[in-house]
């Protein structure tokens, strides 16, 4: 069964408006913070719900929230990551563009807990509904007082900017979110520093993603233990899946952490499109190591999915049936990569053009012996030697199926040929 705890209301139509998202509960948990918790408190009971970020890398929201120095001389800033571009999710899309108002509580609710008074969100360029609703929703939150002076009679303010990026991948990772955010080419920075510490103009910065910030209200509400009373032990709470790929259902679905694979795929999904089966999976965005069909079972959390060789990521699950071209695939993928990598370091700006050329060649039919292992060499040549992990992502789909479904490849080298007809396209 789905578990709709973000996604309560997201078919009601009101919900985009500040009354009827008002009168569906909303800016309470917002008015609870500040008018009975303090900043530490509000840290506290995030960090007792083991929220974890939302946008790939899972680190425990309350705990980053307090890394950020107190008593700093210098401002401190909240930024929400809107920026979703790893292809096969599209969640925070929906959220924007369904729920702006509950994006806008997360986000005041953890400035307050980090003692910010300027906060951004950094809304991918592409996004023009998701941009609209969300302008749309910060003129009438400060209309209504949920933002700007004195909130509530508190004495405290808040200030909420959106800022549209230019439609680089790069500029999803943070510290190239925040360069960008400063007006300079979006490029990652080397850390340390980390932004905790130093980030947007040298100050103390938190960067959440949307799916990450729009949780926070709920906790404040209903509390760290019903939180954790969902999902499992290590990986707590729900997570929204966009579902893709040959699938009957695509769609986001949001589901308690640790439901099986297949339940996702096969009941809420609708099972394989067009009467195929399955081949394979990508189960956190395309950055993500490939599943098999006997791995459907895998619980959909953070543990489980790294037990069974991949990762949680975003929650994109893209689906490939069998009558797919593996090789094919992941020409698809790294053309993407190269186009997006930012050039700041060797491995991956050289690494990923090469890798293109040569898996081109190969899809092509003009593969030659020694291809395969040139591919494994500059995989393992950008793997974990990169400033961002861009070139990670970039070789760890290739890297898996090069394991799982290295007969395909060894097939396209020898045959000139592919063994299946691709009909793969990504949405
Ligand atoms: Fe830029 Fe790629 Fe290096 Fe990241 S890994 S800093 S995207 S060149």
């Amino acid at each position: 069964m789905e578990k709709r705890v973000l996604f309560k209301h997201i078919d009601d139509p009101e919900q985009v408006t500040v009354k009827g998202y008002v009168s569906n509960g909303g800016y309470r948990a917002w008015e609870k913070a500040l008018k009975s918790m303090k900043p530490a408190d509000v840290i506290d009971e995030v960090k007792r719900s083991g929220l974890r970020g939302r946008g790939g890398a899972g680190f425990p929201a309350g705990l980053k929230w307090s890394f950020v120095p107190k008593g700093s001389p210098r401002p401190s800033y909240l930024i929400c990551n809107a920026d979703e571009s790893e292809p096969g999710t599209c969640k925070d899309r929906e959220l924007m563009e369904c729920d702006p108002h509950g994006v806008i509580e997360g986000i005041a609710i953890a400035a307050y807990a980090i003692g910010s008074h300027i906060s951004f969100i950094y809304i991918r360029g592409e996004f023009g509904g998701p941009i609209r609703a969300m302008e749309r929703a910060i003129e009438e939150a400060y209309a209504k007082g949920y933002l700007g002076r004195n909130i509530f009679g508190s004495g405290y303010d808040l200030e909420l900017i959106a800022h549209t990026g230019g439609g680089a991948y790069i500029c999803g990772e943070e510290t190239a979110l925040l360069n960008s955010l400063e007006g300079e080419r979006g490029m990652s920075r080397i850390r340390p520093p980390f932004p905790a510490v130093e980030g947007l103009y040298a100050c103390p910065t938190v960067v959440n993603n949307v799916e990450t910030l729009s949780t926070v209200p709920h906790i404040i509400n209903n509390g760290a233990a019903w939180y954790t009373s969902m999902g499992t032990e290590k990986s707590p709470g729900t997570k929204i899946f966009s579902l893709s790929g040959h699938v009957n259902k695509p769609a986001n679905y949001e589901l308690e952490l640790g439901t099986p694979l297949s339940y996702l795929i096969n009941d809420l999904g609708g099972g394989i499109s067009g009467g195929h089966r399955l081949k394979a999976i990508i189960p956190g965005g395309s950055s993500t190591p490939f599943l098999l069909p006997g791995q459907i079972e895998t619980p959909l959390d953070y543990e489980s999915l790294t037990e069974a060789g991949s990762m949680l990521g975003s929650g994109g699950v893209i689906v490939v049936h069998d009558k797919t071209c593996i090789v094919w695939v992941i020409e698809r993928l790294i053309h993407f990569y190269r186009h997006e990598s930012c050039g700041k370091c060797t491995p991956c700006r050289e690494g990923t053009g090469w890798l293109e050329q040569l898996i081109s060649r190969i899809e092509r039919g003009e593969g030659t012996p020694g291809d395969l292992e040139k591919i494994d060499s500059i995989c393992d040549n950008i793997m974990g030697r990169t400033i961002c992990p861009l070139g990670d992502a970039a070789v760890m789909p290739i890297q898996s199926t090069l394991r799982l479904f290295r007969d395909e490849w060894q097939y396209h080298i020898d045959h000139k040929s592919c063994l299946v007809k691709s009909e793969f396209e990504f949405a």
